[in-house]
């Protein structure tokens, strides 16, 4: 007899593939950067989240190198066993330190440090009260804490507070993107504060796109938001900072807390301490990365005026290196895509679920590793295509 249950996966799959929303992954040779190999095609990338042009870095390699040579490939162990190198102990302070929180614990990646932030914090008593257009890490770190799972309309702090004031839960906490991944908007972060200080809850702030680009490379927390005992910052580190991994900032007791009980960071072998050793080069670099922030913001402005009167879609208003192009239809986004990598340029096409259905998108993403002339090329070969 066949298995039945394979045949509903390859009519399920059958069924993407009719719909658009079928997935291919593209292959990289060599290293991250503006100009790639994919698919053995050399192209300019306006997708990657490596803000800075910090991935393929030579400081960083020279640290890996150095890293390796003293303390080999593989962790062991948990950090609770024998797994927690001094490397990651240093940066655990460095990042502290350089955040403005008074302690920070180091997880190996960032939808494992959300899951285990919500699910340590949280208890099927508790509310979290979250922005509609959060993470997908966000929404399953929620639900997975067992805790009653409210959405706000993105940005809508009015709705927000209507659910804070009708809250009967003895533990509340507020979740947002801090810059939102597939948007590039930024959230009110101090706004957010008021609310979270009238309520008595925590503020929880997923900074992946702000931590290195934003401000001083500090990312997009305020002041108040930095002296808050109530916020709990987080910033993932595969990002602007170039490497793996991510660190979750807040007051001593509540990182204490995480590293008692979050059972992501508990339960799991430690990353390779020389990823670690990276991340303290990383750090260094972003602390005296103004020029490449500069650099940053100039292509932004570049890319802003030149699509401004492009015949298709919207460029939805963001500060930040995401810069969407509102397309509409999946089909339509994904033929500009395909066009443009035609001409060699590498922009995805972001389509359901990652968002609403007929709000497909060119999700264009800039760093600071582009030239001039790379931006110049896309918005040339963007209004050629349309
Ligand atoms: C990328 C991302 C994450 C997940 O981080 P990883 O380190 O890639 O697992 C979490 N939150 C947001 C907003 C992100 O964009």
């Amino acid at each position: 007899m066949s298995l039945a249950a394979l045949t509903r996966l390859q009519l399920g799959l059958a069924a993407l593939k009719a719909d658009h929303l079928e997935r291919r992954r593209l292959l990289l040779d060599g290293a991250q950067g503006a100009h790639v190999t994919i698919n053995g095609q050399r192209v300019i990338s306006f997708c990657s989240n490596d803000y800075l042009g910090l991935a393929a870095d030579p400081a960083l390699v020279q640290a890996a190198h150095a890293a390796l040579d003293q303390c080999g490939v593989g962790a062991g162990a948990a950090h609770l066993i024998t797994g927690h190198h001094r490397f990651h102990h240093d940066f655990e302070a460095a990042f502290a330190h350089f955040v403005g929180k008074p302690a920070a614990l180091l997880f190996s990646t960032g939808y494992m440090a959300n899951i285990g932030v919500l699910t340590a914090l949280c208890d099927r008593h508790s509310e979290v009260f979250a922005d509609k257009l959060n993470h997908a890490s966000l929404v399953d770190a929620a639900k997975l804490s067992g805790a009653t799972f409210t959405r706000f309309r993105h940005h809508d702090l009015a709705q927000l507070e209507g659910q804070l004031e009708r809250s009967t839960a003895p533990e509340k906490i507020i979740v947002s993107d801090l810059v939102f991944s597939m948007d590039g908007d930024i959230a009110p972060v101090d706004a957010l504060l008021d609310l979270a200080e009238r309520y008595d809850a925590w503020l929880y702030l997923d900074d992946a796109h702000g931590f290195g680009v934003l401000g001083d490379g500090r990312g997009g927390m305020t002041e108040r938001a930095r002296a808050s005992d109530r916020v709990i910052y987080l910033a993932t580190l595969g990002k602007a900072a170039g490497v793996s991994g991510a660190a979750v900032a807040a007051h001593a007791s509540a990182i204490d807390w995480l590293l008692q009980t979050a059972r992501p960071y508990v339960y799991t072998t430690a990353s390779p301490p020389l990823l670690a050793a990276c991340l303290l080069e990383s750090l260094r670099q972003i602390e005296a990365g103004e020029v490449r922030r500069a650099a940053l913001r100039g292509h932004i402005l570049q890319l802003r005026e030149g699509l401004a009167s492009l015949k298709i879609g919207t460029l939805m208003p963001s500060d930040t290196p995401i810069q969407p192009q509102m397309i509409g239809s999946q089909a339509d986004a994904i033929q500009l895509s395909h066009s443009l990598l035609q001409r060699g340029l590498l922009v995805p096409a972001i389509r359901t679920p990652t968002v609403p259905v007929n709000m497909a998108r060119l999700r264009i993403t800039l760093s600071a590793a582009h030239c001039t002339d790379d931006v110049a090329q896309l918005i040339e070969a963007l209004h050629d295509v349309v």
